[in-house]
């Protein structure tokens, strides 16, 4: 059993902590929201009056927060800051799961170890159901022996846990992947648009598809068009899911990378462009395979 301090009990964060409160850890938790504290009561967890009591006495804290800014400002004593790593016995452990900037991943990074305090960013994939079901995957940046020493935890709340390289590793990677889902995604709805406005059934294309070439995991597991596949997002009005909002925040993240890194993404740039288009036709709170509105017309069938 180990002393966890949890901060941010929002959609992923509040699942993630249940399960760890599960796994018989002693979880102490933090959120601004107080009916995300009344919902941790429920799960098992210790709720703190605030984030300072949330982590003191423990070795290991987690934070689960929607933006670098938030990171930045729970763990540092920037303005405005809360200084958190100060709370922190020397050789405690921080794992940040937000998805986050790089440069604020390493930012944190740099003021732990200044303190003698161990730091990972760990960005998770798998959504909202992951979290719940305890399958997600991290993709952690940071020293592979803090790596090892976190996988045990890790392992309470998801199933794959990959250390991508050093600190900001596991950012750049989430990034990386989050970029091409959104291709693929925009492609697939792209192709079977075409094919169904030509007389195709979308079902029939798909599988066709899924046996050739152009197969790929938004297709294969994630089909945007209704009814196709009846567990996806596209057959239950795009609800649930992955928020197209939060696409769009991940393919800004990707395009700070790609200026930072001087790396063309010309895909990655128009993809960018059609999800904030269909963001902002009202669109931000649906599944992101709701971008196949932005190419079907009403009369096209499913
Ligand atoms: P969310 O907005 O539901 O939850 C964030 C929580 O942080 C909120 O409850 C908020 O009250 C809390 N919070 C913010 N500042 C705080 C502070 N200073 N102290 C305490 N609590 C604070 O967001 P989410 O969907 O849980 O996502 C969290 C992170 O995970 C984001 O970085 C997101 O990009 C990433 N992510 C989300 C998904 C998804 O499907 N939702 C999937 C993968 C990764």
């Amino acid at each position: 059993m180990t002393r966890i301090g949890f901060i941010g009990l929002g959609n992923m964060g509040g699942p993630m902590a249940a399960n760890l409160a599960r796994a018989g850890h002693a979880v102490q938790v933090f959120d601004l929201v107080p009916e995300s504290l009344e919902r941790a009561i429920k799960a098992g967890c210790i709720v703190a009056g605030d984030a300072r009591e949330a982590v003191t006495g423990c070795d290991l804290a987690i934070s689960m927060l929607p933006a670098g800014e938030h990171v930045r400002g729970l763990w540092l004593s920037e303005v405005g800051g809360q200084d958190l790593l100060g709370a922190l016995p020397a050789g405690a452990l921080v794992i940040d799961c937000s998805t986050i900037d790089v440069a604020s991943a390493r930012a944190v990074g740099a003021a732990a170890k200044a303190r003698g305090i161990r730091f990972l960013d760990a960005p998770v994939s798998g959504g909202v159901a992951g979290a719940a079901a305890g399958t997600l995957t991290f993709i952690v940046g940071g020293e592979s022996s803090d790596f090892e020493a976190a996988k045990p935890v890790l392992a309470c709340m998801g199933q794959n846990l990959f250390r991508a390289g050093a600190l900001g590793a596991g950012q750049i990677a989430k990034m990386c992947n989050n970029m091409l889902l959104a291709i693929h995604m925009a492609g697939t709805a792209e192709a079977l648009a075409l094919g169904v406005k030509e007389g195709l059934d979308p079902g029939v294309l798909s599988t066709i598809m899924g046996k050739s070439s152009g197969n790929n995991w938004s297709l294969e597991r994630y089909n945007p068009w209704p009814g196709v596949m009846e567990n996806a997002p596209a057959s239950r009005g795009y609800e649930g899911g992955f928020m197209t909002r939060l696409m769009v925040k991940d393919l800004g993240l990707a395009m700070a990378l790609a200026e930072h890194a001087h790396s063309a993404v010309p895909m990655g740039a128009l993809a960018r462009n059609l999800f904030n288009l269909h963001a902002a036709k009202g669109q931000g709170a649906k599944d992101f395979s709701s971008i196949l509105e932005l190419y079907r017309d009403k009369t096209d069938p499913g």
